[in-house]
């Protein structure tokens, strides 16, 4: 069996979207799955709508997310380069070959011509074809041509009639008719490749085995299709993956909110989430199996047959919903390494001392992952580890503080507290317990305003691990600063 050789081929025109990202992750899956090579190919033939510094972008989010290439930009390999831009020789030589054998011809009709044709064919009320009128012309006409220094492009003769028939491994056989195709412009008259050449000689050169890509090029596969033939290549496997639409079965766009790996990334989002997210976008895993699962799992089941044939609709509650499952389960060490940034970004910490306090953020994330789905969140969760509390919930204040001798209750709280030597969860609780006990008091009526003079807040994690990591002097101050407060509060 001929090896599995996919590519993700971008054209850098913006930031990486999730519908390239899922691309990508397909083939990466495919490529790994079949001990293959994933090969990383960045279209930047069509200046134009190239975006500066697009590239970094795009492999930052492929790395950030993990997909991995082994082949192309910053990887090498044996069939670079890598870049389009770099690789004009191999299109004129393949459009040079098809000139000789006479399947393509130059076209010298200029954009008025095909201006005034289009509007000729538009009153006919049919779809615009090149009405092929350089397709016979005489060598010697060409030959003058050329000398005047006219710049034609190269076209590709295509059949009048008949079909091709595209063997998808994902929608089936998909046929289409001759007669609705153009002979396509395979070299512009800058003497650069259309997409659709481009694509195909180097997928040829590159031997990729599998296109695996999005359906909007499924429309140019049979052209493609023809292009091997015309060129005398094999012609490789195609697997075209349905769009993902807008919750309103829309076209994904911006006015959706993100839709780029970057972006999502600023939410707050962690890459395997995305990944399984995309994972299931798509595909669903066979029976039984959870929703949740890892790259590699995924690469052991993933299978092409049960890639859906119908549009997928993107689901952010959906995404988030995973997020949260992500840095439940995560390792604290990884999951501290993707929070720093939003703790930073709040100014909850700072780069210089973030190395000193290293276990404590450990500690404070291992307690409030649990309430939280993405980081900012859980930056906002841990705000009163790292910042005094200032302010108190105004329905907590009103509920817990204005108790009747709830500032006596507090203080002796506080001096029970004080005298712990071992400032742990079960001593601290014992305090609480006891003073509960000795004084016939309901729990609610100490721990509730405990947690708001220490947190600010009426919902935290555990109040006794709360408090141990806070440690025994910032408790102490907390609760003096909450009983100086209820005092000033009720002589207003
Ligand atoms: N550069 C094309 C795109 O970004 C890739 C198409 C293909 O995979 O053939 O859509």
């Amino acid at each position: 069996m001929e090896p599995v050789r996919v590519r993700f081929a971008p054209s850098p025109t913006g930031y990486l979207h999730i519908g390239g990202a899922r691309t990508a992750l397909y083939n990466w899956f495919f490529a790994r799955q079949n001990q293959g090579k994933m090969i990383l190919r960045i279209e930047d033939t069509d200046s134009e709508r190239i975006k500066e510094d697009s590239v970094g972008q795009i492999l930052d989010s492929l790395e950030w997310l993990g997909i991995d290439w082994d082949e192309g930009p910053g990887r090498g390999g044996d069939f670079g380069p890598y870049y389009q831009s770099q690789r004009k020789s191999f299109y004129t030589a393949a459009a040079e070959a098809l000139l000789q054998s006479g399947r393509a011809y130059y076209c010298f009709c200029t954009e008025d011509e095909l201006k005034a044709e289009r509007e000729r064919q538009r009153e006919a009320g049919v779809p615009f074809r090149y009405n092929r009128k350089c397709r016979d012309l005489s060598a010697s006409e060409v030959h003058k041509r050329l000398e005047q220094g006219l710049e034609p492009v190269v076209r590709i003769k295509l059949p009048d009639s008949g079909q091709t028939v595209v063997n998808d491994l994902i929608r089936g056989n998909v046929s289409f008719d001759f007669d609705q195709l153009d002979d396509l412009i395979i070299i512009k008259s800058n003497g650069l490749p259309t997409y659709n050449f481009a694509c195909v000689v180097d997928d040829h050169e590159m031997q990729i085995s599998h296109v695996i890509r999005a359906d909007e090029h499924l429309s140019n596969t049979p052209k493609q299709q023809f292009l091997y033939e015309a060129l005398g290549y094999p012609v490789p496997q195609f697997a075209h993956i349905s769009m993902i639409l807008a919750p309103d079965r829309s076209k994904l766009s911006k006015r959706h909110g993100a839709t780029s790996v970057s972006e999502f990334k600023d939410m707050g989002c962690l890459p395997e989430a995305i990944i399984n997210y995309l994972t299931l976008l798509g595909w669903s895993p066979p029976e039984e199996q959870s929703e949740i699962f890892t790259p590699e799992q995924t690469i052991c089941h993933f299978s092409l047959d049960q890639v859906s044939k119908t549009a997928a609709v993107y689901d952010i509650n959906k995404l988030i919903w995973l997020n949260g499952q992500y840095i439940n389960s995560y390792g604290l060490e990884k999951l501290a390494s993707h929070a720093l940034p939003f703790l930073i970004r709040e100014g909850l910490i700072d780069n210089d001392t973030a190395d000193q306090n290293h276990d404590y953020i450990l500690s404070v994330i291992s307690t409030v992952r649990e309430r939280v789905k993405t980081l900012p969140e859980l930056a906002e969760a841990s705000r009163y580890f790292f910042k005094d509390v200032t302010e108190y919930d105004e329905k907590g204040r009103e509920k817990y503080f204005r108790q009747k001798g709830i500032e006596a209750l507090l203080a002796k709280c506080r001096d029970r507290l004080a005298d712990i030597e071992v400032f742990n969860p079960e001593n601290t609780e014992k305090v609480y317990r006891d003073l509960i006990e000795e004084l016939s008091i309901k729990g609610g009526l100490i721990i509730h305003p405990t947690r708001l003079a220490l947190t600010g807040r009426t919902a935290s994690p555990g109040l006794f691990d709360v408090m141990v990591i806070l440690g025994k002097e910032r408790c102490l101050n907390r609760l003096d600063r909450a009983i100086r407060f209820i005092k000033a509060e009720k002589t207003q």
